[in-house]
């Protein structure tokens, strides 16, 4: 019989930085990060050590954390995330505070996110305004399914999901406002063969291209799908904010701005019609 198997053991042998280390292992054994720490001469189980084992030698090859742990959080909400959407990122929350600024709680608006993926920036926003009706849309049917099961395991039902590449389920719509996180990541950008990218649905970060035919197909038929003043606000890559500000411009959009995201990047683009 080998001597049994303490937190801290497990986690220094694993390879792995301390963080995402505590990650998995509290993943494993149910418990929070909070409790490891104070636990450091606990046992683990052999099978507990079976599983950490696995976990940490596929984070080793390179696959997501969130992906391993089947769970990210997002704008406070704890979410399903799988390897059919993409993992959401810190900076996409920038893109729900400027949506939430531009929707009054107290009244009755329609909102619409294109390509939810998870349903994350949908999610965020319907439980943020509760008297707000938010459809999200997505090509993915797996992705529709897991961010349906989002929305039903977080009890937010002011949301539905709906298949649409882009609005093409959408023809006689319109929304006070419509947010996005389109696929905008050039072809070639070698960030697409780099860490957790290379695991990430590649339609959900790339159009090909110059990284903007998904912005620019949802900017030309925005307006058509806005009510008289309502907003459109899309995440862009961050060297795109003065090719998206002219698009926004040629589409008839006014007040045009772009804000910077936590690192100081010009990450989303808006305006109103
Ligand atoms: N922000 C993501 C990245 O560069 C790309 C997301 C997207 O294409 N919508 O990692």
């Amino acid at each position: 019989m080998s001597t049994p198997l303490t937190v801290s053991r497990a986690l220094s042998a694993s390879g792995l930085v301390p963080f995402e280390a505590r990650l998995l292992l509290a993943h494993v054994v149910g418990r929070d990060r909070a409790w490891l720490a104070a636990h450091a001469d606990e046992t683990v189980t052999a099978e507990q050590a079976k599983i950490f084992d696995a976990l940490a030698r596929r984070r080793r090859d390179g696959e997501p954390v969130a992906y391993l742990l089947g769970r990210r959080e997002f704008y406070g909400l704890d979410l399903e995330i799988t390897p059919d959407v993409l993992i959401p990122r810190p900076e996409t929350e920038l893109l729900v505070d400027l949506a939430l600024a531009r929707l009054p709680a107290d009244r009755e608006t329609c909102v619409l996110d294109l390509g939810t993926g998870s349903g994350a920036v949908a999610l965020a926003i319907a439980a943020e305004r509760r008297k707000a009706r938010v459809t999200g849309t997505d090509v993915s049917s797996p992705a529709l399914a897991l961010a349906a099961r989002n929305a039903v395991r977080l009890g937010i039902d002011n949301v539905s999901f709906v298949a649409s590449d882009w609005f093409d389920a959408l023809p006689n719509e319109r929304f006070d406002l419509i947010a996005g996180n389109p696929p905008y990541v050039a072809a070639g950008d070698p960030h697409l063969t780099e860490g957790d990218l290379r695991h990430e649905p590649q339609e959900a970060l790339t159009p090909g291209g110059d990284g903007l035919a998904a912005i620019r197909a949802i900017v030309a038929s925005a307006p058509a799908h806005l009510a008289r003043g309502g907003w459109l606000l899309l995440e862009h890559g961050h060297d795109q904010a003065d090719a998206v500000g002219s698009l926004f411009g040629d589409a008839g959009f006014a007040d045009v701005r772009a804000a910077r995201d936590l690192a100081g990047i010009l990450r989303v683009s808006y305006g109103r019609i």
